[in-house]
């Protein structure tokens, strides 16, 4: 799981604008500076990355989110699974194992 409260360098609550995809967790202002895997998130991409990691699968149909956070969260899932995929979650054969 991702963290998603709080800066997962230092802990600050504040200026959470970026998420890294090496520390797996969003990031303040200043610690996003010595982090290349940064992507950089408005508020609503913050909350909606927020609901979706607290929330439980069920709850996830229904919530909305402006337009300009649509892109931003998509850019934010693709690298962050291409990443974990990298890592061996490999979705095949997840699947491939239940059978
Ligand atoms: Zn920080």
């Amino acid at each position: 799981m991702p963290e998603v409260v709080k800066c997962v360098s230092c802990g600050s609550k504040e200026k959470l604008e970026y998420f890294s995809i090496k520390d797996n967790g969003i990031k303040c202002e200043n610690c996003s500076k010595f982090d290349k895997s940064v992507i950089r998130i408005n508020n609503s991409t913050l909350y909606a990355i927020r609901y979706i990691v607290m929330s439980d699968a069920k709850k996830l149909f229904s919530f909305s989110i402006p337009n300009s956070s649509v892109e931003e969260l998509k850019l934010v899932s693709k690298v962050y699974l291409e990443e974990k995929l990298e890592k061996g979650y490999r979705f095949d054969k997840v699947i491939q194992s239940k059978k």
